[in-house]
C-alpha cells in the first residue's frame, strides 16, 4: 500500500511483472481511506503487506506512537496510527515505512538496471519534496528517517527574492523548489510554464544544489528523481550540467564523465515506484523480518 497525501494505491502481487490486482483511490478521511485499503487486502490472500504512507512517521518500534503519522499539515491525519489499524485487521507480517523510503527501496530492488548497486537515493519532487536513502543495501533510518527534502541550499535573494513556502524553514529545498513553491513564486502552476521559462534554470540550480549535498554526504551510486515536477524531462540535462559544474571535478568517479545520464535518472518504475517498493518491503519483511 502506497498512501499519498492525494491518493492511495494498493496492489497485490509478487513483483512488477506479476501484479494480480490493483486499485487507486483519493485520500479522504483516515477512517474511510484505511477501511477501503483494508477491505481491498481482505479480498486477496496475502502473505505480508508493506505499508508505505506519507510522512513524517513514527518509525521507532519502542515508541508508543510507532506506526503513526506525526506532524502532517494534512487535516485529520496527524496522530493516525496506520500500522495499528492494519494490525487489528491482519495477523500477518506488516512492514512499515514512508512512501518515499518505499519508492527508494522499489527503485533499488526491482529494476534490472539497478542490480548490483548497494546505494541509491530517490527524490520525489512534487507538491512537497522527500527523499529515501539506501546505503549498504538497506533503507537508512536514524532518529526517524532522513528529511533530505528540507536541507538548506544556497538562496541568492537578488536573483530570487521569493521567501520560500516551507512552514518550518521558509527557504529550505522544499520551500524553494517544490511544485508548491514554483506555483507560488510564478503565480501559476509549474505545468503551465514553458520549457524556456527562467523558472526552470532556477529550479535546476536548486535541485542540483540539494543533489550535490547528498552526493557529498552519502556518495550514492545512483540518484533517481521522480514526482510531478520531474515529469518535465527537460530538467534532467539542466540538473546534470549544474551538478557537474558545482562539483567542479572534485569527486573522482567515472559517473561524472560524459552526460551523467546513467547517474541522475528518472524512476525506472515510473509512477509505480512507491507501490512496488511497498511490495518489495513486504517480501523482504516476510523473509527476513526487516527491510
Ligand atoms: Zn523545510
Amino acid at each position: 500500500m502506497e498512501g499519498g497525501g492525494t491518493k492511495f494505491a494498493c496492489a497485490v502481487g509478487a513483483g512488477p511483472d506479476d501484479i494480480r490486482s490493483e486499485i487507486r483511490f483519493p485520500t479522504a478521511t483516515p477512517d474511510e481511506t484505511l477501511a477501503r485499503a483494508i477491505d481491498f487486502f481482505r479480498q486477496h490472500p496475502v502473505a505480508a503487506i508493506g505499508l508505505a504512507p506519507f510522512g513524517p512517521l513514527d518509525l521507532d518500534p519502542a515508541s508508543p506512537a510507532y506506526g503513526s503519522i506525526t506532524a502532517t499539515p494534512k487535516p485529520g491525519w496527524a496522530g493516525t496510527n496506520i500500522l495499528a489499524a492494519f494490525r487489528r485487521a491482519f495477523d500477518i507480517p506488516l512492514a512499515f515505512d514512508t512512501d518515499v523510503n518505499a519508492a527508494a527501496f522499489g527503485e533499488f530492488h526491482w529494476p534490472p538496471a539497478n542490480r548490483g548497486l548497494d546505494s541509491l537515493v530517490y527524490f520525489t519532487i512534487g507538491t512537497g519534496i522527500g527523499a529515501g536513502v539506501i546505503a549498504n543495501g538497506k533503507v537508512v533510518h536514524g532518529l526517524t528517517h532522513p528529511e533530505t527534502g528540507h536541507v538548506r541550499i544556497p538562496h541568492d535573494r537578488e536573483k530570487d527574492p521569493f521567501a520560500g513556502i516551507c512552514p518550518f524553514h521558509a527557504d529550505c529545498f522544499e520551500g524553494l523548489a517544490s511544485g508548491s513553491a514554483l506555483a507560488a513564486r510564478w503565480g501559476r502552476p509549474g505545468e503551465s510554464l514553458p520549457d524556456g521559462h527562467p523558472a526552470w534554470e532556477l529550479e535546476a540550480g536548486y535541485i542540483a544544489s540539494a543533489l550535490v549535498n547528498v552526493i557529498l554526504t552519502v556518495s550514492p551510486q545512483r540518484i533517481v528523481l521522480g514526482g510531478g515536477v520531474m515529469q518535465r524531462r527537460h530538467l534532467f540535462p539542466l540538473i546534470r550540467a549544474k551538478v557537474k559544474e558545482l562539483l567542479n571535478g572534485y569527486i573522482a568517479s567515472p559517473v561524472f564523465a560524459g552526460t551523467m545520464d546513467k547517474y541522475i535518472v528518472p524512476p525506472a518504475l515510473g509512477i509505480r515506484s512507491g507501490a512496488l517498493g511497498a511490495l518489495a518491503m513486504a517480501k523482504n519483511y516476510a523473509e527476513s523480518d526487516r527491510i
